[in-house]
């Protein structure tokens, strides 16, 4: 027998080794910390113990069991401490250091054995047979020892037994297995010893047997299941590196994992053991996560992310990631930053294009109004027969020439506040399309009468050429097309000298033209003029962008003509193409798609009746209407004189208020056949008076027509004047023909009369 424990002993030396060497080279954590701990306290003992088994008197034995002790003292801690982060379990420091202090002070009392028998009360040295041995009754502090031992057994059963039941992993569950067989073993082993359940027990440290079944089970565990994988061990130490959080979860949410730089963001989950602080941290992160919201911790700012864990097909928890994006948030924080700061400026220049506009809109008003009555006065003078003396009739002849000058300057700086408007709304993406029926002859002979008038002026000559074939009545926005047109038309005879500018109007090739079917409208526009050199093609079609400013300083222009042109016809789904020869000439291709309403074709231009008045001189009032009342309102006096001038001719019996309170007044007093309404008046404006006007059931004015007349001419300002409640909109500066049609349309039909003007019309 005693030959056979000294044999034993040599084995579970061997053994010992082996897993000490095998934690050593894969060095990876707390985990092969604490083995190897325990391995070289075991190590100790059994050492000792071979000492102690050739030990011939009592004072060899009790050196040798001193030396003993000083890794028996060890093996239960290390070993529980080795168990519980097998089992996912952390024990805060400072239990640890208490049974750590604990351990030394009872070696203190095991060195001095034969003085203090606080550990032995009594021991005397016995040769059992061939085992020396050393019967002893314990003092309190080995019944304390033998108890905290026994606690220590109880700890690791306890948590391997719990982590075995609660671990999926099936190969995770057969290294349990024989973790929860070498604690069995171990713990029967103390058992035996201390309770002298077998007669060897008596002469023989029986946990011997214990530390080496024990040390079997862990060698079958650590090499069958990889228990020390290094690669396990590589992937926490990288894990550990990230700079992602990671914590990872089982099923029911209680925490299996967290790596380095998540216990820093999360202190409170050190210590595992409090599933509150777990659940806290994870409702944070699910909410976070379900909103959207970045997690601010620490001033920085991380993303969390969800994955759910499986192994095999089956869930075996979650895993929590945290990644640091402060820099891209903070850099995403200042491009918000900086767009509404952009977006601020841009409300504030379109602010104050709208207030430019309306400020600029009025005097121009009074300017082009007054402008009128000098034309017709001076038409009158000339008209006026022998009365007047020659010299008299030259004079408002002259008189006359400068009022269309000034007219035509007006209408040249309506022309460059209408492109300012346009580029704006453009820019802020409300331009819009106000698509409908229109007659492209009409439109044509519209264009080409307004250009070869202009071309003619310069000397140029003008060459239309529309295929007669296209189909006439097309669907689109009549509008915008024209001023696209008219643009790139004006721009040739702008920048032309000498020579010639062609259009040219066609299908562009495209033969088979039904009605609902879609007509790829071809204009070109080619000229003989200066030509774009080639560095500037790029630029052509941006804001502000003109060229050789020094050759065109004479000619008139802003940069937006074609800015704008580009950008209506990609709105209505075309696109623009330029070749130019530098110093030859320059060919403008616009093709735009649009629906074809009829096939009835558009013919000989001449034959069409012009799209719009815009055009016409009218020196005579083209009605009379001396029956019926009219109410205008504005607040600037100027504005008032002109609409009265203006509707001189006409006979209507005029009422004029300069605020929306005086309106409300004369409104109370008196039935008007229309009102003729200022929108931006101080105290009351056009549409809170309007709104007064209409309130009150059965009132004189209820159902009078009002009409906005207003200088606010930006984005969408007809629809929404409309949809508040106005009848109809004119925009300032008045032009005399549309207000005429206008009051022809609302006022009482038996009230007007109908005047042949100057022209036949
Ligand atoms: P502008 O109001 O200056 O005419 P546009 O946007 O219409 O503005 O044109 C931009 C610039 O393109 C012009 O200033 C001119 O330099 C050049 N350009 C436009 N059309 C022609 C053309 N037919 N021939 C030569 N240069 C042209």
């Amino acid at each position: 027998m005693y030959q056979f424990v000294i044999a034993l002993l040599y084995i579970t030396i061997v053994g010992l080794f082996v897993v000490c060497a095998i934690s050593l080279s894969k060095w990876g954590g707390m985990l092969h910390t604490y083995l190897f701990f325990y391995c070289v306290s075991n190590l100790i003992y059994n050492c000792a113990y071979i000492l102690m088994l050739h030990a011939e008197n009592q004072e060899t034995y009790v050196t040798a069991l001193k030396i003993g002790y000083l890794g028996r003292a060890w093996v239960a801690l290390s070993m529980t401490m080795f168990i519980a982060k097998l089992s996912g379990r952390h024990f805060p420091s400072l239990v640890k250091a208490v049974a750590g202090i604990l351990n030394v002070v009872v070696y203190y009392f095991i060195l001095n054995l034969e003085k203090t028998h606080l550990y032995y009360k009594t021991m005397e040295f016995v040769m059992d047979g061939d085992f020396p041995t050393l019967p002893h009754s314990g003092g309190p502090l080995y019944l304390f020892y033998t108890l905290i031992n026994l606690f220590y057994s109880y700890a690791c059963i306890y948590m391997i037994v719990k982590a075995f039941i609660k671990e999926k992993n099936k190969t995770a569950k057969k290294r349990d297995l024989m973790i929860v067989f070498a604690m069995i073993a171990m713990v029967t082993s103390y058992l035996i010893y201390y309770f002298k359940l077998i007669p060897l027990a008596r002469k023989f440290d029986t946990m011997i047997f214990g530390y080496a079944i024990c040390t079997a089970f862990m060698l079958i565990a650590i090499i069958k299941f990889k228990m020390l994988d290094t690669a396990t061990a590589a992937k926490n130490y990288v894990v550990d590196e990230l700079s992602e959080g990671i914590i990872a979860v089982d099923v029911e949410d209680r925490l299996n994992y967290i790596n380095k730089p998540a216990l820093k963001l999360f202190p409170e989950l050190a210590d595992q053991e409090k599933e509150p602080d777990t659940q806290r941290v994870l409702a944070t992160l699910n909410e976070a996560i379900n909103s959207g919201e970045p997690v601010r911790l620490d001033g920085r700012i991380y993303t969390p992310r969800v994955n759910p864990l499986t192994e095999e097909g089956l869930r075996i928890g979650t895993l929590y990631s945290l990644s640091d994006d402060s820099d891209h948030y903070r850099y995403m924080d200042e491009l918000r930053e900086q767009k509404k700061i952009a977006d601020e400026a841009n409300r504030s220049k379109s602010q104050f294009l709208a207030n430019m506009s309306h400020e600029i809109r009025t005097p121009i008003n009074a300017v082009l109004g007054f402008n009128e009555m000098i034309t017709r006065e001076c038409a009158k003078m000339e008209e006026g027969g022998e009365a007047i003396s020659p010299a008299v009739k030259d004079a408002f002849g002259n008189i006359g020439t400068y009022s269309g000058s000034i007219e035509g300057a007006g209408n040249n700086l309506l022309s460059i506040i209408n492109d300012i408007l346009d580029i704006s709304k453009i820019e802020a993406g409300k331009m819009e399309l106000t698509d409908g029926r229109y007659s492209l002859g009409s439109l044509l002979k519209d264009i080409t009468g307004m250009i070869s008038f202009r071309a003619s002026e310069k000397n140029l000559a003008f060459v239309a050429d529309v295929d007669e074939k296209l189909p006439d009545e097309l669907f689109g926005d009549m509008v915008r097309i024209r001023q696209v047109i008219i643009n790139i038309l004006t721009n040739a005879v702008k920048y032309t000298e000498k020579g010639t500018v062609w259009l040219t109007v066609n299908s562009g090739g495209k033969a088979d033209l039904t009605e609902g079917g879609t007509l790829p409208l071809t204009i070109v526009v080619k000229d003989t003029g200066i030509g774009i050199r080639p560095e500037d093609m790029d630029k052509l079609f941006g804001s502000f962008e003109r060229f050789e400013l020094k050759r065109n300083s004479t000619i008139e222009g802003t940069g937006l003509g074609l800015a704008i042109s580009h950008q209506l016809v990609s709105m209505m789904g075309g696109k623009i193409e330029v070749v130019s020869e530098y110093g030859e000439g320059s060919t403008f291709t616009i093709v735009i798609p649009q629906k074809i309403i009829s096939c009835e074709p558009v013919g000989k231009l001449g034959e069409h009746e012009k799209a719009g008045n815009a055009g016409k001189k009218r020196h005579k009032a083209s009605f009379a209407a001396p029956d019926a009342v009219i109410l205008v309102v504005d607040d600037t006096h100027l504005n008032l004189k002109v609409a009265t001038a203006l509707l001189k001719d006409t006979g209507l019996k005029i009422d004029t208020a300069e605020s929306g309170k005086r309106a409300l007044e004369l409104a109370d007093t008196n039935k008007y056949d229309v009102i003729l309404m200022d929108q931006r008046m101080p105290n009351m404006d056009g549409t809170e008076t309007l709104r007064h006007i209409r309130a009150t059931e059965n009132a004189l004015n209820v159902k009078t027509p009002v009409i906005c007349m207003t200088a606010d001419a930006i984005i969408g300002s007809r629809e929404r004047y409309i949809a508040e409640g106005f009848d109809d909109y004119l925009s300032k500066p008045i032009k005399v023909a549309e207000l005429e049609e206008t009051l022809i349309k609302y006022l009482p039909a038996d009230k007007v009369t109908m005047v042949e003007s100057a022209d036949g019309t």
